[in-house]
């Protein structure tokens, strides 16, 4: 099964995806992880990359194509988090590999803004919510005892540019999949087992 995720920043995409991952064992590729480990290693792309990263804006199309295409034309399954952000790179995926469906999890504006404020990072890749998901010492991964942090785009400035930033450029993509018959929008303000239940329930069977 071949799927995107789509949603505002904070709408619990990257949680979804993970348990769609486990349950119908395809791979989850996070984009936003994929260009922050090319920035922690301090790659030509990851140069490239970071500047527009921490300032919330969109990395360049070309940058996200290169890194993308290799890893999905080999795949058969596969839960993508994070693209596409714009109409021009849901059109570069189409290209790559034909998609089952695409799955919107809504939130408000308020409730996205809110989410991410408290969201916490780990470098291991786990992440936690100061009130809904907090971890069992405060400030510290429950997975690898680091201490955790705030992502620079996580701050309030940012966090507010890319929410604008995805209903002007991110919103048209739905209507694409839309037209296509495959976007399953899904209520995302509940609790995340009841986002899953309703993910499950609109998915083709296998
Ligand atoms: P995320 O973790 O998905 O919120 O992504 C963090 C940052 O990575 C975004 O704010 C963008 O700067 C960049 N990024 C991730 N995915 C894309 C994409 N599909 N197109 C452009 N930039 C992206």
């Amino acid at each position: 099964m071949k799927l995107v995720m789509m949603g505002v920043q904070g709408c619990g995409k990257g949680t979804q995806a993970e348990l769609i991952s486990k349950k119908f064992k395809i791979l989850h590729i996070s984009t936003g992880d994929l260009l922050r480990d090319e920035v922690a290693s301090k790659s030509e792309l990851g140069k490239e990359a970071e500047g527009f990263m921490n300032k919330g804006l969109l990395v360049p199309d070309k940058v996200l194509l290169g890194m993308l295409k290799g890893r999905l034309s080999e795949l058969d399954g596969f839960i993508l988090d994070g693209y596409p952000r714009n109409r021009e790179q849901a059109e570069a995926l189409s290209g790559i590999t034909e998609l089952d469906g695409a799955i919107e999890i809504g939130v408000s504006d308020r409730e996205a803004i809110k989410r991410i404020s408290g969201r916490r990072s780990c470098k291991c890749g786990a992440v936690y919510h100061v009130f809904y998901n907090p971890p069992g010492r405060p400030n510290i991964c429950d997975r690898c005892g680091k201490p955790l942090f705030q992502r620079d785009d996580d701050q309030e400035d940012a966090v507010a540019k890319r929410v604008a930033l995805y209903h002007e450029k991110t919103e048209p993509v739905l209507k694409f999949y839309e037209e296509k018959g495959i976007l399953h929008k899904i209520d995302g303000e509940q609790a995340i087992e009841e986002v899953f239940g309703a993910i499950e329930k609109a998915l083709p069977e296998e």
